[in-house]
């Protein structure tokens, strides 16, 4: 007998949780054909409603149902790392409680893992229906410029919802750093993946704990932790303002043996706009070398990503 595991990061979805293992036990019968176990495990992101104790309610229930309830909300990541360490499955399955990532296809992925030899299943939905046109635009433009930037392969549209084997998920385990991106760390340890894909689903209940700020900050995240690109451009920029630089005295000693310059006053409007600038674009470069910085700082404290409360 075989055994999936299902991680369910929970931020604040009491009206979810029942819903969603309703859904996902609907699989139960396919599973049981096919010689697997299921065990769920609900992380509970430092929520601050009723999502631990309908957790709770349902352990009474069905003994399969696990928790992990964290002392404060540290974030998804965080979430998903702690279920990847603690599922015991020799599959493991990363979905969301509001039902957008549905269950339903999880029989669909095991097959791909079971009969296909793949080694993880992941999925991206086709389309962003139901999202605000901004935020859409947004996405796509960051996918872009990440893609651009980072060798780890980052794919538009694609959800954290995925099934591993095993072997994958001790892969993500030994990525132990801080500031972390799974969307690319996915990516980043290899492996024979295939994708799925699904029309987006709106989320029943709740609300989403994205807004556009925090999804901005994360884009920022993403880049800084799988590209060093920023870095690079800072020092190119830096090189093309020297030569620009050098180029410009060129043509001021030029001018003054020639012509000469008649009226030594003319031009302070220019030299002010070309001071302010260029202290800009160095205070800007200086402020991608903090961010780096300050991942660095961040990283080499080694705190731990989450701290467990609860545990049933
Ligand atoms: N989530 C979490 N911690 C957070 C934010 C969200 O564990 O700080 C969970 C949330 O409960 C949900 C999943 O991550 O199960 C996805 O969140 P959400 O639906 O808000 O994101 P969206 O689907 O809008 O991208
Ligand atoms: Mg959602």
């Amino acid at each position: 007998m075989k055994l999936l595991s299902a991680i369910v990061p929970c931020f604040n979805e009491q009206d979810n949780i029942f819903d969603f293992y309703d859904e996902l036990m609907k699989n139960e019968g396919f599973f049981k054909g096919q010689d697997v176990d299921l065990e769920v495990i609900f992380v509970d992101d430092g929520s601050r409603d009723e999502t631990v104790s309908r957790v709770k309610e349902l352990i009474q229930k069905d003994e399969r149902v696990h928790l992990v309830s964290f002392s404060r909300n540290f974030g998804k990541e965080a979430a998903m790392y702690a279920g990847l360490q603690h599922a015991k499955g020799d599959y493991v399955a990363v979905m969301d409680c509001d039902l957008q990532d549905p269950p339903a296809l999880l029989p669909q992925m095991y097959k791909a893992i079971a009969e296909e030899g793949y080694d993880s299943v992941a999925t991206r939905r086709v389309n962003r229906k139901g999202e605000p046109p901004i935020r859409s635009f947004f996405a796509r433009k960051f996918y872009k410029i990440i893609n651009k930037m980072s060798k780890a392969e980052i794919v538009d549209g694609a959800r954290d919802y995925r099934l591993m084997t095993r072997q994958f998920v001790d892969a993500i385990l030994s990525m132990e750093e801080y500031n972390r991106f799974s969307k690319g760390i996915f990516g980043w340890v290899g492996f024979k993946n295939k994708w799925i894909e699904f029309e987006n689903i709106e989320r029943k209940k709740g609300e989403t704990k994205w807004s556009f700020w925090k999804l901005f900050v994360y884009a920022l995240d993403g880049i800084l932790a799988f590209s060093t690109a920023p870095l690079a451009i800072a020092s190119l920029i830096g090189v093309l303002f020297c030569i620009l630089a050098f180029i410009f005295i060129i043509v001021v000693i030029v001018r003054q043996w020639t012509v000469g310059d008649p009226n030594n006053l003319v031009g302070w409007a220019s030299m002010v706009c070309i001071i302010l600038f260029a202290s800009g674009i160095q205070l800007f470069c200086l402020g991608i070398v903090g961010q780096y910085l300050s991942k660095a700082y961040l990283e080499v404290k080694r705190r731990p990503l989450y701290i467990v409360k609860e545990e049933l």
